[in-house]
């Protein structure tokens, strides 16, 4: 499915799977709706706080992002942990190339939270 007939990519809207419109005439997609948080402030930082959510729909590559406040002692899942930091980096400053990242570890099943029970088993390329 690719509606737009260009390049298959991500696309940023303001809110993932709105309602269907008239106007639109564009049936709903029923892709299922993922969420990251991540942190891109040092612990050290006064902002540290302030983090990036990204909720997106593999199906439409849809995508929402914005900042979400989460409290300094919550432990957020990094599905980027058993990365090098150049790698890390490259990620983080792409959201384009994060999605792809992201949505590629889910299809190999590989997300956070299907592994978190054996955490010791990832390689570790450090
Ligand atoms: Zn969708």
């Amino acid at each position: 499915m690719n509606p737009g007939g260009g390049p298959w990519t991500w696309k940023k809207v303001s809110v993932l799977h709105p309602p269907v419109s008239m106007e639109e005439g564009r049936r709903q997609c029923s892709g299922a709706i993922r969420s990251h948080v991540y942190r891109i402030f040092a612990f050290e930082s006064s902002l540290y706080e302030r983090c990036v959510g990204l909720s997106w729909c593999s199906a439409c590559r849809r995508y929402v992002g914005g900042v979400v406040h989460v409290p300094r002692d919550e432990v957020l899942p990094d599905p980027l942990a058993g990365l090098v930091d150049e790698e890390r980096s490259k990620l983080t400053r792409s959201e384009h190339r994060l999605l792809d990242h992201l949505d590629r570890l889910i299809r190999q099943g590989r997300w956070p939270g299907a592994d978190l029970a054996d955490p010791g088993n990832r390689p570790q390329r450090r």
